[in-house]
């Protein structure tokens, strides 16, 4: 196969394509995790538990209690380029979903042994499938909801394989990407396991208490409430007081409706908000979401979603700055004795 005498071109086959997609989507076991977590929450799910098996390398199982896919559409859950949530290229301009690219799955079972077990309302008792969108459904036992059983990641890949760091890190990775959704969606329990140990779990309960669980209480008792509305823009949130910085970013969490995201424009915003109160050495801690109309934020940029594109960059830079600022502002105000009383 020397490059002097070259190959004719050809269309690859599929399940190398969804190998070389995999690639960008299932990195680590912990894209593993967030991929299908969005689905579990885009499929309504309030009750999502996660196990775990040697760092998730050996096995990821994740059950929801969400609408459940109907048996004669299970082979296409696992093929490329399905998806249930987008059919149009306005709906991909205004989507509402964490998932619409339809590969995550097919990319998952072209490099891991998946098993599909799920039951809609509609089903008098559940289905499963196994392996590939070639796959057949075959009727099988479960719950309403839906539970995907990701076994061996890599089994067929050893290179990529040789990526993967020990299995404390790999859980690690884990369950921060657990931890991450869970703080955005106080509204569903979450559990998760590790080589068949409860680790967490987090009951429905509102964003006060969630991120208390999650942070911390350093942070639920240093913590200034955010929630302004600026034009097409709503903050809200929790920013950490200073007391409540740390020497490592690891406490900052922000999402843009509903999606965890790291963006420059964000980050910025809120270090300049901090910059008077807060030593340059310092990261400051803090909770906030960014709701605006999907039309005004592409999503669209990288397969793991974790970058955005703003329409107005500027105007989110602002309305971010001013109200983190103002929160902060309210407290250095009380603890000058200069609220009047
Ligand atoms: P996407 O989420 O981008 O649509 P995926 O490959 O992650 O693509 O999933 C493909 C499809 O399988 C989804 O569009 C959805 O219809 C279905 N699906 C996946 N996971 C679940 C789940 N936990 N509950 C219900 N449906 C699911
Ligand atoms: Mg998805």
């Amino acid at each position: 196969t020397s490059p002097r005498t070259p190959r004719p071109i050809q269309a690859l086959p599929d399940q190398l394509i969804s190998q070389i997609a995999a690639g960008e989507v299932v990195e680590r076991p912990s894209a593993v995790v967030k991929e299908l977590l969005e689905n579990a929450l885009d499929a309504g799910g309030t009750q999502v538990n996660v196990r775990l098996e040697e760092g998730g390398v050996k096995r990821i199982c994740i059950t929801d209690n969400g609408r459940g896919i109907p048996h004669e559409q299970m082979p296409l859950a696992l093929a490329r380029h399905a998806t249930s949530k987008i059919s149009s290229l306005h709906d991909l301009e205004n989507v509402g979903t964490l998932g619409f690219r339809g590969e995550a799955l097919a990319s998952i079972a072209s490099v891991a042994m998946v098993t599909i077990t799920s039951r809609t309302a509609d089903d008098a008792h559940a289905w499963e499938i196994e392996g590939s969108h070639n796959a057949t459904p075959t009727p099988s036992s479960g719950a309403l909801g839906t539970t995907i059983d990701v076994k061996d990641l890599y089994y067929n890949t050893p290179a990529r394989r040789k990526f993967l760091k020990s299995e404390q890190t790999e859980f690690g990775h884990c369950a921060e990407v657990v931890r991450r959704i869970a703080l955005a969606r106080p509204d569903v329990s979450f559990s998760l396991s590790h080589n068949g140990r409860t680790v967490d779990h987090w009951n429905v309960s509102e964003i006060a208490r969630r991120s208390a669980q999650i942070l911390g209480d350093g942070f639920a008792e240093a913590r200034l409430p955010v929630d302004e509305t600026v034009g097409p823009l709503r903050i809200h949130g929790f920013v950490g007081l200073p007391t409540a910085s740390k020497a490592r970013a690891d406490g900052q969490f922000f999402y843009v409706n509903g999606r965890f995201v790291r963006d420059k424009v964000l980050v910025h915003a809120v270090k300049a908000a901090y910059q008077d109160v807060l030593h340059g050495d310092r990261f400051p801690s803090y909770v906030l979401s960014l709701d605006m109309d999907p039309a005004l934020v592409d999503v669209n940029v990288h397969p793991s979603k974790i970058e955005v594109r703003f329409r107005d960059g500027r105007a989110v830079h602002q309305c971010v700055f001013h109200a983190v600022q103002r929160a902060l502002a309210q407290t250095s105000a009380t603890a000058h004795g200069s609220v009047p009383s």
